[in-house]
């Protein structure tokens, strides 16, 4: 089968607007790899917001979504991490509305649920077309097109969803909309300023199309007008370590590159180097160097004023 083409599409930092960005690294899509093409990671020179540029077109971007990417989500494992998830909700009332941000097929909304079955449950998901549970109110759009009422939501929550975004700016914008003053808007992102996020690689190229920091998110809730609660570093719900920090700086210094790891293309000396690399990484993921605040997973509470 003939491979399809990736449309790419150059854009200003979604954040102030800035056309000067640096380049940070490149990555190809070492997932799926239907390509070769290494993606440019980005940062803007003026307030430092990190991104995908040039990025799949959003019609291009399809083809880097297997068609079950959103499936399975109800397993045990996953019931682990909505448990971690729910601890980081605080006070919640008897009866409320919440709306889940890219909630796939529900299986979040619906563990909500059981604890608390006086809400009334929403979701939205641009790729998943239903969700599983009928006590959920669903819309297959993205938020913008969702069209919900203003001063409407207790609580609203995304999980790994904003890294994956074309205009976050309108996503924070709509969030302030629609939630009711002192509603509480939950996110988990990665962290742009962690090892993971600088050094390791490891952002989930060319899905992620932004990574934010703890500076960057000040910045657009400031925008947006909502107050940052709280931002927890954290590995519990995904692990966000930089487990290959030393591989990727002997790669980076000796200039061995994706493809010829794939390809096979790398000499026994490179080779020893990259074994001894791992030994180095395990180390330092024993010492757990980056158990808090350097770690490139954030759970983040803004509240609507
Ligand atoms: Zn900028």
């Amino acid at each position: 089968m003939a491979k399809k083409l990736i449309d790419l599409e150059f854009v200003s930092c979604d954040l102030c607007g800035s056309e000067r960005f640096v380049e940070r690294y490149k990555k190809p899509d070492t997932w799926l790899w239907q390509h070769d093409y290494e993606f440019s990671v980005v940062e803007c020179m003026n307030c430092g917001l990190v991104f995908l540029d040039p990025r799949p077109t959003n019609e291009s971007m399809s083809q880097f979504y297997p068609h079950d990417y959103h499936e399975n989500r109800d397993s045990k494992i996953h019931h682990e991490r909505y448990k971690n998830q729910y601890s980081y909700l605080g006070n919640i009332n008897n009866h409320g509305k919440m709306l889940d941000i890219g909630c796939a097929r529900g299986d979040w909304l619906n563990f909500f649920y059981d604890k608390h079955p006086y809400w009334e449950l929403y979701g939205c998901d641009t790729f998943s077309k239903k969700v599983n549970y009928e006590n959920i109110t669903f819309t297959n759009a993205p938020l913008p097109s969702c069209n919900y009422k203003s001063n409407y939501f207790d609580m609203i929550t995304a999980w790994a969803v904003f890294e994956h975004l074309y205009e976050p700016i309108v996503y924070f914008t709509e969030v302030n909309r629609i939630l009711k003053r002192g509603g509480s808007f939950i996110f988990l992102v990665t962290n742009s300023e962690s090892l993971y996020g600088k050094y390791s690689d490891v952002e989930d190229i060319p899905r992620h199309t932004y990574y934010f920091s703890e500076k960057t998110l000040l910045k657009y809730a400031g925008i947006v007008g909502m107050n940052v609660e709280e931002v927890v570093y954290s590995n519990e719900i995904f692990d966000g370590r930089g487990y290959k920090n030393i591989e990727m700086l002997f790669r980076r210094m000796l200039g061995i590159s994706y493809l010829a790891i794939k390809n096979k293309r790398i000499n026994r000396l490179q080779s020893l180097t990259i074994k001894l690399a791992h030994f180095f990484d395990k180390l330092l993921n024993k010492i757990n160097l980056e158990k808090n605040k350097p770690t490139g997973i954030m759970i983040c509470h803004w509240k609507k004023t």
